[in-house]
C-alpha cells in the first residue's frame, strides 16, 4: 500500500475537540497499528538521514512519541522540547503567541551544541507557532536546524509561510 494512504487511514478526525469548531487530528489509531507506526518511523528516519541530522528534537507531547523511535532508528540522540517548568536543569526558554494568550517552551541548554544539526519532529503543523519557537530555541542554543518533519500539515492555517524565514533554507517535510 502507498504509505500516504496507509497513514491517512489511521488518523481519526474528531469534531469539536478540544473546543467547538475545531476538527482535531487524532493519531492514536496510527500509534496502535504496528505497521503504520513502523512505516511512519522509517519515513521520518529517512528524512533525518537525508538532511544530515545529528539529533532529533521532539515537541511535547506527541513529538516525544514520534521522535524517540526515529532517533533510535537513525542512530541519533533525542532531545525533548518541553512546556515551561518541566525540565530540571539549566534551560533556554522561548515564548510564543497563541490565539488567546501565550505559551513558553524550554530545552536543556547542554543537550545541544554548535556541532549539532537538529531535526524537529511533531505530529501536526497548525499555525506554526510551536515549530517557529522551537527553531528559535535551537538557534539560540548554537545548533543548526536540519529540518522540520511532521506527519500532517494543516495548510489552511498557513504555518509553512510563517516558518520560512526561521528555517533559513532548511526543509519542512510533511509526510
Ligand atoms: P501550532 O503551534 O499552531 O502549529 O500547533 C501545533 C501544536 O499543536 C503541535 O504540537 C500539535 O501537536 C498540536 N496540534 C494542533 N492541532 C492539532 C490536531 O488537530 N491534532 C493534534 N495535535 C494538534
Amino acid at each position: 500500500t502507498d504509505i500516504t494512504t496507509l497513514l491517512l487511514s489511521r488518523i481519526r478526525d474528531v469534531a469539536d475537540y478540544p473546543e467547538p469548531g475545531v476538527m482535531f487530528k487524532d493519531i492514536t489509531p496510527l500509534l496502535a497499528d504496528p505497521v503504520a507506526f513502523t512505516a511512519l518511523t522509517d519515513a521520518f528516519a529517512e528524512v533525518a538521514e537525508r538532511t544530515g541530522a545529528t539529533k532529533v528534537v521532539g515537541l511535547e507531547a506527541r513529538g516525544f512519541i514520534l521522535g524517540a523511535p526515529v532517533a533510535v532508528r537513525a542512530g541519533l540522540g533525542f532531545v525533548p522540547v518541553r512546556k515551561a517548568g518541566k525540565l530540571p536543569g539549566a534551560t533556554l526558554a522561548q515564548a510564543y503567541d497563541l490565539e488567546y494568550g501565550s505559551a513558553e517552551i524550554e530545552v536543556h541548554a547542554e543537550d545541544l551544541t554548535a556541532d549539532d544539526r537538529v531535526l524537529i519532529v511533531d505530529d501536526v503543523l497548525a499555525t506554526g507557532g510551536t515549530a517557529e519557537a522551537s527553531i528559535q530555541l535551537i538557534h539560540r542554543a548554537g545548533a543548526e536546524v536540519a529540518g522540520v518533519a511532521v506527519l500532517m500539515e494543516l495548510g489552511f492555517l498557513e504555518g509553512r509561510p510563517r516558518l520560512e524565514a526561521a528555517l533559513r533554507g532548511a526543509p519542512l517535510e510533511a509526510l
